[in-house]
């Protein structure tokens, strides 16, 4: 074995996967599985398409590409750079958008390539990142219509991400009646109305979901078994289909403050201590260049996380009864962005289980 190592547990992913879909069909809910949380490691992209998922969605071109052999729609979630657009078009079947400008360049990559192009119109309904604002909508919409090589499939909205606003029966009935409008004023359909991320799944689990929307983008709720509007666990899911091990490579009693006057640490933070006198401290061979370090989650309550730097984290291990020593493997559990990390760092070696 080599560490750090990020343990893969494909079954535990799929059960999360049918969960998941479960919890979203029983409301007439299309999922497309996100998979930039994992870098769309092909494998773990195939037990999610095998559990049932028919939309893969990644942010990142690359990622998408790396799966193009696998039979399965594809979305690409971030907003298309201009200078993508021929890869867009080409590896990527619909995309969420927000500007006139690059719909025009995919419609112009499109017709180069003989291909239409869906794409999803993204609304800004408060969280403040992408989308446009509901009252350019009709404006808009009338440009994309216009456009030779791009078919309007729907409308979208995310929330919970920058302004960490939470989606509601009110915000995302809005949505709906942006769509209706849409539909209205130029006799067309918009058959997906995509109500968000993760953060939505609270409103399916308390029967507040608008009946209309009929598509949400979902990555973490799948990965970790979490809702990210409350952080709720959803019942039946596992919380460790990813998990992390680093090795121990120093266990010492030392102060719990440093000795000496203190300047930056390596990352340019003044940091600060709490005195705690002697404590027993290990150190495991990972650091900010593999891991997000306080995104490891212990499974032992009594050892905490003091800290890292690029190859290091630092345990204070002095209340756990386990009796740690040297070359011992350390297990942990993940958010979100240590997963992502940990998937990132070429140092994490991956294994999959099966
Ligand atoms: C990342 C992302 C998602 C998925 O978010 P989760 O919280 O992992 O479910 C959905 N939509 C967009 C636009 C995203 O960027």
């Amino acid at each position: 074995m080599t560490y750090p190592q990020l343990k893969i547990d494909l079954n535990k992913l799929k059960h999360n996967t049918k969960v998941i879909l479960d919890i979203c069909k029983s409301k007439g809910i299309s999922v497309a599985g996100v998979t930039k949380g994992f870098c769309a490691i092909p494998e773990i992209v195939e037990a999610m398409v095998e559990a049932g998922i028919e939309t893969i969605a990644d942010s990142r071109i690359e990622n998408l590409k790396k799966i193009q052999h696998i039979p399965v729609k594809k979305l690409l979630l971030r907003l298309p750079m201009p200078s993508q657009a021929e890869d867009v078009v080409n590896f990527a079947d619909i995309s969420l958008n927000s500007e006139v400008e690059t719909i025009d360049a995919l419609s112009h990559a499109a017709q180069k390539f003989d291909k239409q192009h869906k794409v999803i119109l993204m609304v800004d309904l408060g969280d403040l990142r992408e989308g446009i604002l509901p009252h350019e909508v009709t404006d808009v919409v009338e440009e994309i219509l216009n456009m030779s090589n791009i078919e309007l499939a729907g409308i979208g909205v995310n929330l919970n991400c920058y302004g960490g606003v939470i989606p509601t029966g009110h915000n995302l009935s809005e949505l709906v009646s942006i769509a209706h409008k849409i539909e209205k004023e130029y006799s067309i359909s918009i058959p997906i109305i995509s109500g968000g991320n993760s953060g939505s799944i609270h409103l399916i689990q308390a029967n507040t979901m608008p009946k209309e929307i009929n598509h949400l983008r979902i990555g973490e709720a799948i990965l970790r078994g979490f809702e990210t509007s409350f952080g709720k666990h959803i019942p039946n899911t596992f919380t460790d289909v990813f998990t992390f091990t680093a090795e121990v490579i120093e266990i010492r009693e030392k102060s719990s403050v440093p000795i000496g006057t203190l300047g930056l640490d390596s990352f340019g933070n003044k940091p600060v201590f709490v005195d705690k006198g002697q404590i027993w401290r290990a150190i495991i061979a990972c650091g900010k260049q593999d891991i997000k370090v306080d995104g490891l989650l212990k499974k032992d309550p009594n050892i905490s996380i003091l800290g890292g730097s690029s190859d290091h984290t630092i345990l204070d291990v002095t209340k756990t009864s386990a009796d740690i020593r040297v070359g011992d493997i350390i297990e942990f559990e993940l958010d979100y962005g240590a997963i992502l990390m940990a998937c990132t760092s070429e140092y994490v070696n991956k294994t999959i289980f099966k």
